[in-house]
């Protein structure tokens, strides 16, 4: 006989782990107990040597679906001879979820629940246990607690009580459980706010089946819906939603629905049935049912399965029918999420509201995410995923809030080896987003319980999450420059300390040389980094229309490389043209840029693919679109200078020989997809040069990617590929997305060796 004291430390707190403790014990008849500290869980355990270890095997094999263990620590200590094994009381009433877990799909046994015509929660569209059901999205405080939940306002009756009270029970201490007597309930309004009478999800699809326009509440928010394969419900939506050229996501029944949409292997399988339940971007067949307005062009989909008891109810009563479920927005605002703020802003887009009484506390957007190669490659971290937190291969010295970029933002806090990053925010231009922006950084303060000491920012001024580091925490700000973050957010994830070459590309971020930056070769780490190469820079017409408008970054590149760009002349009005080429002649109002992003642009719209966007990276994605559709055929020329730069020398890639080939395929009437396929082998070839000629100077043979054009996945994978060939460790990300929604982790990262 032995005992054992066992600590456990990770996300084991609110996520049903001490009746599965109990239950483990149980079953092994070993004696003591489990009990909820301030630094994990502790259990002591008595028995004979042999079952204790496989106790503790079990520990970690058979653990609850959303517990995540990151230690067990273990000791002998004398016996004490128990004659059963207990759930104590939490130590010091202390918070029951240190590490709060997120938001995870209906679980197998819940979902039996509610499709079995004898339970008592049969077709109740909010039923939930320790193991599913709301967490970040409904709480309000800490600890995590059912008074520090939008549940609050419900009593439970004395069956849910029972349950919540039992540990052996699945509801025991489910915060949010509940029942169709005591819990939320479904109401469907009109676009008025009037009550419809009649069952209210009967009735909601009904009227989607006819053709309608219905917004529902989900987990983090209001989605919209319609049935997918309508082109002239989905064309009316699209109309509806007034500039927004976005593609819609769709909600399938099951995993053989999704299948017969696209084209599924065994990693986006686990991506789609996974708890967090994201979309997951996936080739479409080419006999899908679906309208072509719901993601027009894109040889993608964006699937993902019912997550909410409501989802599995609407999908069966839709028989069937893949459903648009795109979010509950106009345009590029943040989605509705409370039920007033819905009625208005989805006026004149939603026909009727399918609206419950369980408020949502935290705006979570669905996340987003895709396989690329053996690993998951995330597009946006938010809902199922936040405020997981990222194991960091250093220990934060002292606690540290980093606040991210301006478009995409998502805020991180680090304390020890943990980064707990924010849901997504979205684009602090807007008003709504800062203010939720500022609202849940003081929540996540509370809900992991510290106050940061340093808060680290990015290095351009006026982003609003700047602003907000320097004028509104009143602690020590840091600024860090923005590729240099993307590299340290590659790093940190990837769990390396060494120097590497950091490859990133992306649109815009501020330089430490009064130039945007945006096609950067760095050599770095956490402490430091050198700009070693980068793309030659070209004026940026206007600044911030440039962006929105790709021509202008057209005839930029096209002028810098000395050519007339074929087609431009036709497409575009005279006089704007006119105007821009004077403001680039005479270096008016044009910023000097070596943006990867902003060359995507140009070529995209030198090739004729896209002269104005509708969002961020529109023309690039759909450039990679039509490559995606060739085979290799060559590629274009590209020259490298060498410059002397401030700290040694520095490695400038012309692009100017590659805008007079596109220029001249465009004029030889080459297929615009053979010239969107040249354009992306030119990259990939460039950057193997490149990483070449810096590996042949300064030994480090390790290539970090980064930056949100490594969201393309044609150029990502080729460029893993060729480096790999080359003889180069290659490191990209699979917890957090290249793009600035990871910015935060970086900057974590680079504070934590200040
Ligand atoms: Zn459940
Ligand atoms: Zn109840
Ligand atoms: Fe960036």
């Amino acid at each position: 006989m032995e005992r054992r004291a066992i600590t456990v430390r990770g996300i084991v707190q609110g996520v049903g782990f001490r009746p599965f403790v109990h239950g483990l014990a149980a079953r092994a008849k070993l004696t003591g107990f489990v009990q909820n500290r301030l630094d994990g869980v502790r259990i002591e355990i008595e028995g004979n040597q042999e079952s204790l270890d496989r106790f503790l095997a079990e520990l970690t094999e058979s653990a609850p679906p959303l517990a995540h263990i990151d230690a067990i620590i273990w000791e002998r200590m004398p016996l004490r001879r128990d004659d059963a094994f207990r759930i104590l009381p939490s130590e010091g009433g202390g918070p029951e979820a240190i590490f709060l877990a997120p938001d995870a799909a209906t679980c197998a046994e819940c979902l039996t629940e509610l499709l079995d015509p004898a339970n008592r929660r049969y077709r109740y569209p909010f039923l939930n246990c320790t193991r599913c059901g709301p967490r970040l999205t409904i709480v309000t405080g800490a600890p995590y607690d059912r008074a520090r939940t939008t549940m609050a306002a419900f009593v439970m009756c004395a069956a849910c009580r029972a349950e919540y009270d039992d540990p052996a029970d699945r509801r025991f201490h489910a915060q949010p459980t509940c029942c169709p007597q005591c819990g939320p309930r479904l109401r469907l309004v009109d676009a008025t706010g009037k009550t419809i009478a009649g069952d209210p999800l009967a009735t909601f699809a009904a009227q989607l089946r006819a053709g309608r326009i219905g917004a529902i509440k989900g987990l983090g928010g209001y989605h919209l819906a319609c049935v997918a394969a309508s082109n002239s419900t989905v064309a009316e939506l699209r109309r509806r939603k007034a500039r927004d050229d976005k593609p819609f996501a769709l909600m399938v029944e099951d995993l053989a629905a999704a299948e017969r949409l696209c084209e599924i292997d065994a990693v986006e399988r686990d991506l789609l049935l996974s708890p967090r339940r994201p979309v997951v971007l996936l080739r479409r067949r080419k006999n899908g049912a679906i309208a072509e307005g719901g993601a027009p062009g894109n040889p993608y989909l964006g699937l993902m399965l019912p997550y909410t008891p409501l989802h599995h109810l609407l999908v069966r009563e839709l028989e069937g029918r893949p459903l648009v479920m795109t979010s509950g927005n106009r345009s590029d605002e943040p989605i509705a999420y409370e039920d007033e703020d819905a009625l208005v802003r989805l006026a004149g887009i939603a026909d009727l509201f399918l609206m419950h009484d369980r408020r949502i506390h935290v705006r979570c957007d669905d996340s987003v995410t895709r396989r690329v190669g053996d690993a998951e490659a995330p597009v946006r971290r938010s809902r199922g995923y936040a405020p997981q937190a990222v194991a960091l291969p250093f220990a934060c010295p002292f606690p540290i809030l980093a606040v991210g970029g301006q478009l995409k933002v998502t805020f991180a806090l680090g304390r020890d080896r943990h980064a707990f990053l924010s849901h997504h925010l979205g684009d602090l231009d807007h008003l709504d987003a800062y203010r939720a922006f500022v609202r849940d950084i003081e929540l996540y303060k509370k809900l992991f319980g510290f106050e940061p000491a340093l808060v680290v920012h990015d290095l351009h001024p006026d982003y609003a999450s700047t602003r907000y580091a320097l004028e509104k925490t009143g602690i020590p700000a840091f600024g860090v420059q923005h590729h240099h973050a993307h590299l340290a957010a590659c790093l940190a994830e990837n769990g390396l300390r060494e120097p590497v070459l950091g490859v990133t590309f992306d649109g815009t971020g501020f330089g430490t040389d009064e130039t945007i930056w945006g096609g950067e070769f760095l050599l770095g780490d956490y402490r430091s980094f050198r700009r070693v190469a980068h793309l030659r820079a070209v004026g940026m017409p206007g600044g911030e229309p440039a962006i929105r408008e790709p021509w202008r970054m057209a005839l930029a590149h096209a002028r810098d490389a000395d050519v007339v760009p074929a087609g431009l002349a036709e497409r575009l009005p005279q006089d704007s043209l006119r105007v821009v080429e004077a403001m680039i002649d005479r270096s008016f109002r044009c910023p000097r840029t070596s943006s990867a992003g902003r060359l995507f642009d140009a070529v995209a719209s030198l090739a004729g693919v896209r002269d104005r966007v509708r969002f961020e990276g529109q023309a690039a994605i759909e450039l990679e679109w039509a490559a995606a559709s060739m085979a290799t055929d060559g590629s274009y020329p590209i020259a490298i200078e060498s410059v002397a730069g401030e700290d040694g020398e520095m490695l400038v890639v012309d692009t100017r020989p590659l805008v007079r080939e596109v220029v001249n395929d465009v004029q030889r009437r080459v297929a615009t997809a053979k010239i969107a396929r040249r354009f992306h082998s030119t990259l990939v070839e460039m950057i193997a040069e490149v990483c070449g000629r810096l590996r042949r100077v300064t030994g480090v043979d390790a290539v970090a990617l980064s930056g949100g054009v490594f969201l393309n996945v044609l150029l990502i994978r080729e460029t893993e590929e060729r480096l790999r060939r080359e003889g180069f460790r290659v490191y990209r990300h699979r917890q957090v997305p290249p793009n600035d929604g990871g910015l935060s982790l970086g900057q974590l990262a680079l504070a934590a060796h200040r």
